[in-house]
């Protein structure tokens, strides 16, 4: 039995008796503590797993109704909430806040007999490329430890591509679930704005993330979405689809289907050779899978990272000015402060980056800057949605490369937030006009991952994994050197 298998299966596997979950579940933690000092994918971990993995192996062997995940390892990043549990957000802030209620996305796994098997590591509050902002230390790649993971999932993609747990949910504002999944070789889906439930994540931005589902495959991918998609009552940004199977007809394949290259993103000086080499193995691979390719130009891109970073900033200082430690916080002596001083040392304990986006949230929204950065942000958020409107009427997909970066060393773009931020060009648009898109690892070139992405027009989740299926089927990757 290998660690490695697929989604699809495992759940085979259970079903036709070859696998028992507590067997899967204890070797997966017996590996875990193997690899763990080496790549650091976990905050930290169920204790109660193989108790958990027991359970559900009994209610197989009785034939009673056994929940769709039948005790597979699901890994959950840290800032997505589990009743009784940490949810650190890998900042010192939340170092010992305990969740009081599970999110919507956790409930619907645990309904189906997931077992959780630990909370990932990500970038403090989501905030960032590479999990190098951790409180707690940075994820390595499984591919290479001297190279980040990406992030800020880097925790979970790192988890999945390191045998630790068969599928993973993060969270993805600005890439945070394809950037990593590129970076480590996986599957990572930003959902359709509304198409997953946010209770109980910790807002960075709210109005524009999403909780993404993450695997070695496509089709298991598309598994996990089937059982985390649809309406909440807890989040009024819902929506309704209605039950889609994502994983029915997912071989369908992309003949005739119309692609359009978006040429911001896949030409021009901040374009790695390698990845446009890459990218250029994918673009025949479309072909002779029998789509039509042209290309197609989004102009806005070009203003696309400012735009998000003025955005997502405001947003941000305003969801974590409740970290002031009169609501949340760590345990700080009030004893001899006034209001203003007392406050200001409780957020000593933000991070850098945090820190820094706190100040630019207080700054581009304030009087007088307001029309010169927030609203123009605003305004070209609604070019760019009408731009893609457009091109959606003429295409049915559009690619990039995900990432225009090969995985970089630590250390190398930490002490440059415009180098890291302009990692993000790529991956901001899907969020900022809400459509879905996806990565898929589609070569690992000397030693480190390279993958492509996939846009959808809204809600054609359904086509948009068919696409990637298609093209995950046209390559084989190596295995990871564990
Ligand atoms: N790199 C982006 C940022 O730092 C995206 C993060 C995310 O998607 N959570 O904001």
């Amino acid at each position: 039995m290998s660690l490695g298998i697929s989604a699809i299966e495992y759940i085979n596997g259970i079903k036709n008796g070859t696998i028992t979950a507590e067997e899967f579940v204890a070797k997966t933690i017996e590996h875990i503590k193997k690899v763990e000092p080496k790549l650091h994918a976990f905050i930290s971990l169920n204790d109660n797993a193989l108790e958990q993995a027991r359970a559900i192996d009994k209610k197989v062997k009785a034939g009673q109704n056994v929940g769709a995940f039948y005790g597979m390892p699901i890994s959950i990043k840290d800032n997505i909430c589990i009743k009784g549990g940490k949810t650190t957000c890998a900042s010192r802030m939340l170092e010992n806040y305990t969740a009081p209620y599970d999110a919507t996305v956790v409930s619907k796994l645990n309904a189906q007999d997931a077992v959780i098997i630990g909370k990932t590591n990500l970038d403090e509050f989501a905030m960032g490329v590479a999990t190098e902002f951790s409180a707690f230390g940075p994820s390595k790649n499984p591919w290479d430890t001297e190279y980040v993971p990406g992030g800020s999932s880097g925790g979970s993609a790192v988890s999945v591509a390191g045998l630790e747990s068969i599928l993973s949910l993060g969270s993805d504002t600005g890439g945070s679930v394809r950037n990593p999944a590129s970076f480590c070789s996986i599957v990572g889906l930003k959902p359709t704005y509304g198409l997953v439930s946010r209770y109980g994540l910790v807002s960075y931005a709210n109005s524009i993330e999403q909780i993404g589902p993450m695997g070695r495959r496509v089709e298991d991918v598309a598994l996990l979405l089937n059982h985390i998609a649809g309406k909440d009552p807890h989040d009024p940004t819902t929506i309704d689809n209605k039950n889609q199977d994502y994983l029915s007809g997912i071989d369908s394949g992309i003949s005739g289907k119309k692609i359009g290259i978006i040429k911001e993103m896949s030409s021009g000086s901040g374009l790695d050779s390698t990845v446009a080499s890459v990218f250029k193995n994918s673009i025949s691979a479309f072909e002779k899978l029998g789509a039509k390719i042209e290309e197609v130009s989004l102009d806005m891109v070009e203003y696309t990272v400012a735009t998000y970073y003025v955005l997502t900033t405001a947003e941000a200082g305003s969801n974590l000015s409740r970290y002031d430690n009169l609501r949340y916080g760590y345990d700080l002596d009030s004893e001899g402060y006034e209001f203003k001083s007392y406050i200001s040392k409780a957020r000593r304990n933000f991070g850098p980056e945090v820190t820094r986006r706190m100040i630019l949230g207080g700054f581009v929204p304030s009087a007088g800057f307001a029309g010169k950065y927030l609203l123009k942000a605003l305004k070209v958020k609604s070019k760019l949605k009408k731009q893609i409107e457009a091109a959606f009427s003429k295409c049915d997909f559009l690619i990039s490369p995900t990432v225009p970066v090969l995985p970089f060393k630590f250390g190398e773009k930490i002490d440059d937030p415009l180098a890291m931020y302009l990692a993000d060009i790529n991956t901001v648009t899907a969020n900022l006009t809400g459509v879905p898109a996806i990565s898929v690892p589609y070569e690992v070139k000397n030693g480190l991952p390279v993958g492509i992405q996939i846009h959808a027009n809204l809600l054609q989740e359904k086509q948009l994994l068919q696409a990637a299926y298609a093209l995950q089927n046209t390559t084989k990757l190596p295995e990871v050197p564990l």
